[in-house]
């Protein structure tokens, strides 16, 4: 606006979360298992199965270029990389890892010692915003990724955006994110648990208390399933059946446009 309140709404935000995933890096993995009992590795890799990167008509694959954005600590990146190679027969497949913290990629980088991909030349990682991925050219990836970030992005119309620039036409835009429980009763123990126990955790393992509590927080927030696929589509996607698919009982959800 002309008086610069957006702005500087957007740069608080934007320092806010800087700040929580600075001090969650290093034990960011351990709290995901905490605070979702370890389902988060079971919604991930039905994600990365649902995609089925690498996958193509010829065999081996040409590869596929994928872009994980907000990659953190590689969670998403190392599944799509192993579904590429050892489903699909497609090891010249390469990714991206793109986050805005430089904090979450270095544990990502350390991570990544311990697999396979150790200083593998098909990673390559990128300190960047999602909503401005200057660096990533126009028509250029097969698949864009964002797994737990898209709510933490302060513009995701931009982003949204950005995403469809940089995907070939017919790439596909995939996004795994907490979403809205559809049935009341689970609503409610849901929300017992998020907004009591959560932050508790976050206090107890991680001795931060305040970080967790904005992670709850954002969830809230963030559109439920057909507000955020009618934005999906507005950035230009084609969306296709419904446009996307809960995951238990819609405590997450997952959703995809494709760059006509
Ligand atoms: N995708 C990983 C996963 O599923 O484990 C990490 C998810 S973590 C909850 C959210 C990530 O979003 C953090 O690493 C944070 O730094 C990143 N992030 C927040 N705002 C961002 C932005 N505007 N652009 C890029 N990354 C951002």
């Amino acid at each position: 606006t002309h008086f610069g309140f957006e702005t500087v709404a957007e740069a608080e935000k934007e320092a806010r979360v800087a700040g929580v995933f600075s001090n969650v890096a290093a034990s960011y993995d351990t709290m995901n298992d905490f605070m979702s009992l370890g389902i988060h590795r079971l919604w991930k890799d039905h994600f990365v199965r649902s995609i089925n990167p690498g996958s193509s008509s010829t065999s081996p694959s040409p590869g596929w270029t994928m872009l994980d954005i907000a990659g953190g600590t590689g969670d998403i990146a190392f599944r799509l990389l192993d579904h590429c190679t050892n489903i699909n027969n497609s090891p010249q497949s390469t990714i991206t890892i793109s986050d805005i913290n430089p904090s979450m990629l270095s544990e990502g980088k350390k991570r990544s010692l311990a697999t396979s991909y150790a200083n593998s030349p098909r990673i390559n990682w990128l300190v960047a915003n999602a909503e401005n991925l200057e660096t990533i050219e126009s028509d250029s990836i097969d698949l864009y990724t964002v797994a737990f970030g898209i709510r933490n992005f302060t513009n995701k119309e931009k982003a949204l955006r950005e995403a469809y620039r940089v995907l070939k036409p017919g790439g596909v835009f995939a996004c795994l994110e907490f979403s809205g429980v559809t049935n009341p009763l689970f609503d409610a123990v849901y929300k017992r648990w998020s907004f009591g126990a959560i932050p508790l955790i976050g206090q107890l393992v991680a001795g931060d208390r305040a970080s967790y509590q904005y992670l709850v927080e954002s969830i809230e927030k963030f559109p439920k399933q057909e507000e955020f696929r009618d934005m999906i589509k507005e950035a230009g996607f084609v969306v296709p059946g419904k446009g996307w698919e809960d995951l238990t009982g819609g405590i997450a959800a997952i959703h995809k446009g494709i760059k006509p």
